[in-house]
Order: structure tokens, then sequence, then C-alpha cells
């Protein structure tokens, strides 16, 4: 496994982009104290997947991002990439060279890449797992760490051996197999008991899909009878849609007809008014004409009455100077043919007359 770039950006003193280029063999990092040294071995711990603050010598993980010096303010993420040589495909992916990239921001969001695409935390420490280096791995061994290891116990010791070995790797695939199956067996007795409880349940819900089915064929039932009620009162309404129409075309007939009768009854109530105006005067001569004649009527009246009144008084009185009273035989009476005359030819005596109730004024002239 060869590593060949380290690059940091904001990551604890390297605020700049810095690359580090590892050629094969041996490199190392020299610098005196607090020059950051044991930050590039931090740097390479965290971008494998290193989730722990202590073990990058911080008291929170925000603390691995540049903080800022006093001629240079803080930063807000902290980027670290690493690229492998796999040539020899020792990861397995296809690619010759690998880069991952960790990138975290202040805020507390952080991002993971392969070779520029974003991935999984997951995916970088399977993609390093097989190759034995990644966060569990002891290929990184820091300050104080290697007194550790020589004074370990021999239970300390077998672990340090079995992870240098590699058999950690299947340790904790086993364990990770047995807790999926501790899993799977909770599960398994969660489905057996769901089974049993729905056996449990399957009696009456049975009695239920039953009376469910019944009720669906009684619901169909009541639908096709309210559909044929429905059919029958389409009928009758349509056949009393018709009537209706029917009626109305009678009706509409009628008062058409009747429209006619009005529009001839207005023209013949115009032509009447017409002929009422035209004979107005005329009516208003023979009115005058009447009342002319009803006062030429009144003094021939009352002439005859003066000759009846003289006739009488020279037929009463005795004869002056011996001369014998001669008998009139004359009557000043008009003949009685006129005064049988009808009484439709006689205008002034005719009942509702218009002229009947107006007054007569006597005439001016007196007969002698
Ligand atoms: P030694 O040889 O004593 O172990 P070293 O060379 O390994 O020292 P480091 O411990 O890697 O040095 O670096 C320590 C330096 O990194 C300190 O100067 C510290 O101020 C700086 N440093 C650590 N974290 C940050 C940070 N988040 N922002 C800025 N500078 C930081």
């Amino acid at each position: 496994m060869h590593l060949k770039a380290l690059t940091l950006r904001g990551f604890k003193s390297f605020a700049s982009a810095t690359t580090l280029r590892f050629e094969p063999g041996i490199t190392c990092v020299v610098g005196p104290n607090g020059s950051g040294k044991s930050n590039v071995v931090d740097a390479l711990s965290w971008v494998m997947g290193e989730q722990g603050a202590k073990s990058l010598r911080g008291g929170k993980m925000e603390d691995v991002i540049f903080a800022g010096t006093t001629g240079r303010p803080p930063l807000g993420r902290a980027e670290v990439s690493l690229t492998i040589d796999n040539s020899d495909g020792a990861l397995p992916i296809e690619y010759a060279e690998v880069t991952i990239t960790r990138i975290m921001f202040r805020n507390g969001g952080s991002e993971y890449q392969i070779n520029g695409d974003t991935c999984r935390l997951l995916d970088i420490q399977e993609l390093l797992s097989d190759s034995g280096i990644g966060r569990e791995m002891h290929v990184i061994v820091g300050q104080g760490q290697l007194d550790s290891v020589l004074h370990a116990d021999p239970m300390g010791r077998r672990a340090f051996i079995e992870e240098a070995a590699g058999v950690l790797k299947h340790r904790k695939r086993k364990e990770k197999a047995l807790r999926k199956l501790d899993a799977m067996q909770a599960n398994l007795a969660r489905v057996q008991d769901l089974t049993d409880e729905l056996r449990r349940q399957l009696k009456p819900l049975g009695r239920q899909a039953a009376v469910a089915r019944r009720a669906a064929v009684i619901q169909a039932d009541l639908r096709d009878a309210r559909l044929r009620l429905l059919a029958d009162d389409l009928v009758r309404l349509r056949e009393a849609l018709k009537a209706e129409v029917a009626d109305e075309a009678a009706l509409k007939e009628r008062k058409e007809a009747a429209e006619r009768e009005l529009r001839k009854a207005l023209q013949r109530e115009a032509l009447l008014e017409d002929e009422v105006r035209q004979l107005t005067p005329r009516l208003q001569r023979a009115q005058q004409t009447w009342y002319e004649l009803s006062q030429l009527a009144e003094r021939v009246r009352g002439t005859i009455s003066l000759a009846d009144a003289r006739v009488k008084s020279a037929t009463s009185a005795p004869p002056r100077n011996g001369a014998a009273a001669t008998p009139r035989t004359w009557s000043a009476r008009p003949p009685a043919s006129a005064s049988r005359r009808p009484s439709w030819k006689r205008p002034w005596r005719r009942p509702n007359a218009p002229w009947r109730t107006r007054s007569r004024t006597a005439p001016s002239w007196s007969v002698p």
C-alpha cells in the first residue's frame, strides 16, 4: 500500500492548502516542537474516518478546523484528501489511483468523497478495511502508543498481534454477523408472535369476511333495485315531459290564434275609431239639426195650442151683430198620422240617445 499524497486545507495549523507528496520508501517530517508534525498524522487518521476527538488530540471535533492566529481569521471548514496508489489493486475499486476526501464545516456538517463522488463514511471504511489500513488498524502509531504496546499484558498483546495480523477485520465481521443474527433471531421471534396472533384472529376474521361478502351482495342487490326504480322514474318523467311539450305546443297555438284575433280586433277597433272620428262632425250636425227641429216642434205645438184656444173662444162667444156663427171646420192640430209617427222615427224620443240629456233652451222668439 503506497500513499502518494496528502492535501490539507483548513485542517488544524494548515490554514492554506498544503500538499505533501510521498515518494516510495521512507518519508520523514522534520520540524521543531509545535510546528505541526503530529497534525499531519492526525490528518491521516481523520481522512480515514477517525471519529474520536480525543484520538485527534482535541476536545471536540470542530477543533480540527483552523482556529485562526493573530494574523489570520479562523476558517469555516477543514478539508483533507489522501491519494492512494491502487495500481496493484489492493483496494477493491476499479481505479489505479484513489483519492478519499473528508470535509467538515464549523456548523457540524460533514462530507465524504471517493474520487470526487460523495459517499458515506461506511463506504470509506469498507474500502480501506480490506487493505489493512483504516481507523481501527494499528498502522498509525502515535506518540506514547509504542510505550503501551511494550507494557501491554498478555491479553492486550494478543489483541495487538491479532490486529497486526489482520484478524481484527474478521473478528469485527464475526461480531457484526453475530449482531445481525441476534437481530434476525429477535425478528424471527416477533414474526412468530405475529403469526400466532394472526392465527388467533383468523377465525373471527373469516366470519367477518363472510359477513362482508354477504353485505357486498346485498349492497349490489340494493344498487340494482335503486337503479331499476330510477329507470322507471326516468321513463315516466320522459312521458310526462312529452305530454307537457305537446300541451305547451297546443297552448302556444291557442295563444297565437288569440293573438291573431286580438290583432284583428285591434285593427277593427282602429277602423271603427277612424269611422267614429269621420262621423263625429256628421253627428254634431245631426244633433244641431235635431235641436233646431225640436225648437221648431215646440213652436209648432205652441202655435197649435194658441190656435185651439182661439177656436174655442170663437165658438163659445155669442155672435155679434146678428151674424150667425159659422162653425169652423178646420183644425189647427196636425194630422193624426203625424202624431202617430213611430217612435224610432223620432230621434229626439229615442232612449239612450246621447243628446237626450242636453237641456233645451226656450226659443228666443214667440209665436204671435
Ligand atoms: P511536538 O513535536 O511537540 O509534538 P508537533 O510538531 O507535533 O509538536 P503539533 O502538535 O502537530 O506540533 O502542532 C501543534 C500546533 O498546532 C500548535 O502550535 C497549535 O497551535 C497548532 N494547532 C493545533 N490545532 C489548531 C487549530 N485548530 N488551529 C490552529 N492551529 C492549531
